[in-house]
């Protein structure tokens, strides 16, 4: 941590991947300008999907190797540890929860998401993964031997327990679906990670919805869920979706939708000078419309694209950003919207080891998962596009894209 100075031609609030590629996107297009990261976490900018992937099945769980020396490498003035508290466009300024305060010449919101936690339990083998100090506190309890309950069907709850299974301790994962990321994947696919689960000893548990954790009478910890069964577990880690961190943006009277911060297509927020990327943006995606978007590649695209236009590059985002997963020996990349109550058809390659999935509505493409298919997303945004703008009619998505190659 360092102390801030009085004044900066860019401010970005925020130490993460959105944070990241602002800054070098201000320094690419103005190699003068003074720029400023304040970051909650107490380090710099780090690539975060590494903590729930690379850092458990690598060879360095060193979680320095994922640092993006964004400092080093931009010359923004990085402070971290520190929580910037109030926002005042008015004039300009910021002031941090230390009475620190800075004026800029233009401001980015990039303060991302935080777990949703179970606020009334506060016992530290209730563990959350979002921060490097997340990552290292689940590192010292994932001992030889103990059992990790993981609570979370959504992406990152498979990934965690995946992670987790690599260091020996028993590892179950407990999920709202009837089948791992059903409402994701079709049938085909979450049968074959469940078996791919069993063969590394996971133990899943579905129809799982967390009510309470009992911290208190023995060693163990007691998982209530909805329907009265109980998990016992020496630790867990719940991932329970993300909330916001908008408070800043909310605080000054920033335009919200959906408990995130509308931007313009050039990310400008309803503030003078203040723009907003990453986790909390609600944007207009190219291809599907208004939404906010919790992912990396949507966190490096509006972040470059914010910091372009903070240096006077006045473009607009045109952008429809992928997600990505890693499951074991399997992972896939996806664009649109991924939803199996949508209609789904599947295309398989003849070994069933990759594969094209379309996710249609009424005859109109709007998601594709390419499952160990790579360097596809491109093709697959303008197949969703052609088919929006309906050149491509429902029968004629086949093999437009090869699985697997
Ligand atoms: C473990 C994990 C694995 C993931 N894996 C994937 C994946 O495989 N694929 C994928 O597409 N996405 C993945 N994601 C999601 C992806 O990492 C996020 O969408 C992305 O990091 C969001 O970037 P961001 O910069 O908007 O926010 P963040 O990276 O959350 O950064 C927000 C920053 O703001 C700071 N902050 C917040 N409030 C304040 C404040 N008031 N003052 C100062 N600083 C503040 C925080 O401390 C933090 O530094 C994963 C996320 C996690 C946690």
């Amino acid at each position: 941590m360092s102390d801030l100075e009085h004044s900066y031609d860019h401010v970005i609030i925020g130490g993460g991947v959105a944070a990241d590629s602002a800054a070098r996107a201000i320094r690419e297009l103005d190699p003068e300008a003074t720029i400023a990261i304040i970051s909650a976490d107490a380090h710099g900018p780090v690539h975060r999907p590494a903590l729930s992937k690379e850092l458990w099945h690598g060879e360095d769980p060193d979680p320095s190797s994922q640092d993006l020396h964004t400092a080093e490498e931009t010359g923004a003035h990085l402070i971290t540890a520190t929580l910037v508290t109030e926002l005042r466009p008015a004039s300009h300024s910021l002031v941090t929860a230390g009475g620190q305060w800075a004026h800029y010449g233009r401001a980015l919101l990039a303060t991302g998401a935080s777990p949703r936690r179970l606020r009334e339990v506060h016992d530290p083998r209730v563990a959350y993964l979002r921060t490097v100090g997340d990552y290292r506190h689940l590192r010292e309890l994932a001992t030889e031997g103990a059992h990790l309950a993981v609570v979370g069907g959504g992406c990152l709850g498979p990934e965690i327990a995946a992670g987790l299974s690599r260091t020996g301790a028993q590892v179950s994962l407990a999920h709202a679906g009837r089948r791992i990321l059903d409402h994701l994947l079709p049938a085909s696919i979450s049968e074959h990670l469940e078996q791919v689960y069993a063969e590394h000893g996971i133990t899943l548990v579905p129809g799982y919805r967390l009510t309470g954790i009992d911290t208190g009478s023995d060693t163990q910890l007691t998982l209530h869920s909805e329907s009265g069964e109980q998990l016992r577990a020496d630790v867990t880690v719940l991932a329970l979706g993300a909330e916001l961190n908008t408070t800043l943006a909310a605080r000054v009277g920033i335009e919200l939708e959906h408990d995130a911060v509308v931007v313009d297509p050039r990310l400008r927020t309803s503030a003078t000078d203040v723009y907003a990327a990453g986790d909390i943006a609600w944007f207009d995606d190219a291809l599907l419309g208004p939404r906010h978007v919790e992912h990396v590649d949507n966190a490096q695209a509006t972040g470059a694209a914010a910091g372009r236009n903070m240096a006077g590059a006045e473009e607009d985002l045109e952008h429809s950003p992928l997600l990505y997963s890693d499951l074991f020996d399997d992972g896939y990349e996806a664009v649109g919207r991924l939803d199996t109550a949508l209609e789904v058809r599947e295309e398989w390659n003849p070994e069933r080891t990759a594969a094209v999935v379309h996710y249609l509505e009424d005859g109109v493409l709007e998601g594709v998962l390419l499952w160990n298919t790579w360097d596809a997303a491109d093709r697959a945004r303008a197949l969703i596009a052609a088919s929006q703008e309906g050149e491509l009619s429902a029968d004629d998505l086949a093999r437009r894209i090869t699985p697997g190659g």
